[in-house]
């Protein structure tokens, strides 16, 4: 046996029956010094690392190796033989060379159509500073999507109205869905046309509370396809408004919080984004709610934010698209899912280069230029922003100008008139 002394760290293994155990004395056992050839105890049943043919755990075909091992081998499982780091330590850097095309500025003037620049509109300053980031990103216009009705948007408007760049913003107006029941339409639609009265240019965000959280006059869940909102819908309609909807949340939030689920990290960071079978609605119900309502209401357009959550299956999301023409989507939040498909995302981009809008929900302007990197090159492995959301990388699909175009900005121009139209390249 191979007992190594390094340091004051002394590890004693002894080899028990099939077990390994390991004693430690302070722990953790620090990493051997780079070059320095690996010491330590022999790994186990498995042996010291070189496959340990017929010595490690063996599992049927079909069977999953145990916890605290990996398969080395078909059907078997070795335990290493340092400590294992846990998944926030684990930061390998990749040796790939390959060609990096950074792209600091979209490669045409674009649209953020999901912005969410919540208090930088409450003052000239804030505008201004806001500007200037998305200047720095070729973002010329950002739609704010904040939930904004009556007074709160009337201030918003009158501070973008007073500075420079009265152009490069516009609003979406708020739906309020609390205490839906007798009466609430009427009040819901005049409330929504004195917004667009005063300038906003479609309704949105409407959010994921609709359908996950909020109840009715009469106590129950207002289901997303309620028949008291049948008049509001129609109201957008006849108002040319187009409606920017998030609906749930990605499909794993509704999952088991198990080693298997793909969001185990950013469920554990963020407790709110969990949503336990007992206390809400399920993923399915909630798509099949939405879907309804896009079908019920064939003239009112809807933008699915977040590619409706289908992302992660495109060949989903196309039926969607096909079977209800008054339906766009948006990329917003979901670079993880079209960055790690290149092939298929650039197929479904190109298929569906008309129904699609460039948007990027949580302001922060560092994170754009992933954007652009994916839709943009051909770039190959490299880093996403966000580590919780996805610990994969990201490849980009190229896409041809003509569809950089639409997506980035021709879409939302089309699909929402109170837009600045003009000035834009053709
Ligand atoms: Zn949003």
């Amino acid at each position: 046996m191979n007992v190594s002394v390094r340091g004051a760290v002394m590890l004693f293994v002894c080899l028990t029956g099939g077990g390994l155990i390991a004693q430690q004395t302070p722990a953790p056992a620090a990493p051997p010094p780079a070059g320095a050839p690996a010491q330590g105890p022999p790994p186990g049943p498995g042996g010291p690392g070189r496959g340990g043919r017929g010595r490690g755990i063996q599992i049927q075909e079909g069977e999953e190796c145990p916890p605290g091992t990996t398969e080395v081998r078909p059907r078997t499982c070795q335990a290493p033989s340092m400590p294992p780091p846990s998944i926030v330590d684990y930061r390998p850097r990749s040796t790939l060379v390959t060609a990096e095309h950074k792209v600091p500025k979209a490669k045409f003037p674009a649209i953020d159509y999901h912005g969410h620049p919540g208090q930088l509109l409450s003052s000239a300053d804030g505008v201004a500073s806001m500007i200037a980031s998305l200047d720095s990103l070729n973002v010329r216009l950002i739609v704010s999507a904040d939930n904004m009705s009556g007074e709160r948007l009337q201030r918003a408007l009158d501070t973008v109205r007073g500075t420079p760049d009265k152009d490069r913003v516009r609003i979406l107006a708020g739906i309020d869905f609390r205490n839906v029941g007798p009466g609430w339409a009427e009040k819901a639609i005049q409330q929504l046309e004195a917004d667009v009265k005063a300038g906003a240019v479609g309704v949105g965000e409407i959010s994921k509370s609709l359908g996950l959280s909020i109840m009715k006059a009469d106590g129950t869940r207002l289901k997303i396809d309620d028949p008291d909102l049948d008049p509001i819908w129609d109201a957008c309609a006849r108002l040319n408004l187009p409606v920017f909807i998030h609906t749930a949340d990605p499909q794993e939030f509704f999952e088991p919080i198990d080693y298997t689920n793909e969001r185990w990290l950013e469920l554990s960071l963020f407790a709110e984004r969990r949503y336990p079978a007992d206390r809400f609605p399920r993923f399915e119900e909630l798509m099949a709610e939405r879907d309804r309502l896009f079908k019920k209401h064939p003239k009112t357009r809807f933008v699915a934010a977040h590619m409706a959550w289908y992302a992660n299956d495109l060949a989903r999301l196309s039926k969607l698209l096909d079977e209800l023409p008054n339906v766009s989507t948006e990329v917003g939040a979901v670079l993880y899912d079209i960055g790690r498909q290149p092939r298929a995302a650039r197929e479904f981009f190109i298929k569906y280069q008309d129904r699609l809008l460039f948007g990027k929900d949580s302001f922060q302007p560092e994170e754009y230029p992933y954007y652009w990197r994916v839709f943009e090159t051909t770039d190959e492995y490299f880093d996403y922003y966000r580590d919780y959301h996805a610990f994969w990388k990201l490849y980009g699909i190229d896409l041809p100008d003509q569809v950089l175009k639409k997506l980035y900005y021709q879409n939302a121009l089309k699909l929402t008139p109170g837009l600045p139209q003009t000035g834009w390249p053709k």
